[in-house]
């Protein structure tokens, strides 16, 4: 029995990038932040979970999250990208995977996203059934150059390290 789940067995990348624009909500990390604008796309266009999800679903080799919940199908239409995450980590565990660590980098320009760090981390942490300490969230900006530095969208990175339920036991 793995009893600390910190060997890491596999990894996966994930990136998305949303437009921003007035009149919506700003989610990341199924956190809801004050902004005048918000992020564009089918469902809740949450930058931070979509590269998480596709992190995860990367180091499972499970494909990706278009594939998963296809833009076109009205059924995601304004989802909660916590629930897709939910979804996809019960395949990644139906899989025999658990959760070793996560890190995110979210690129804003603004709002500033010091304020907002720990409870994104918190949250992120509880849709992944882990302790916090599993858990990191960095933040950047652009530098005031390409769309993300001019403002006109917010783009995020994830990786996630995968265990096997079994690893450890080799030679125990
Ligand atoms: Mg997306």
């Amino acid at each position: 029995m793995n009893s600390d789940r910190r060997i890491v067995e596999a990894v996966g990348l994930g990136w998305d990038l949303h437009r921003l624009e007035a009149g919506r909500p700003l989610i990341l990390c199924n956190i809801t932040i004050p902004f005048e604008k918000g992020l564009l796309g089918h469902s809740d266009a949450d930058v931070g979970l979509h590269a998480v999800t596709d992190a995860l679903l990367g180091a499972a080799g499970l494909g990706d999250i278009g594939e998963k919940f296809p833009p076109s199908d009205p059924k995601w239409k304004g989802a909660d990208s916590g629930r897709l995450l939910q979804t996809v980590l019960e395949d990644v565990k139906r899989a025999g995977w658990h959760v070793v660590n996560v890190d995110v980098t979210i690129v804003a320009e603004r709002p500033k996203m010091t304020l907002h760090k720990a409870q994104m981390r918190q949250r992120l942490a509880e849709l992944l059934d882990v302790g916090p300490e599993r858990v990191n969230i960095k933040a950047k900006t652009s530098e005031g150059v390409d769309a993300v530095g001019k403002g006109e969208a917010i783009s995020a990175y994830a990786i996630v390290g995968l265990g096997r339920a079994d690893a450890g036991c080799a030679g125990a």
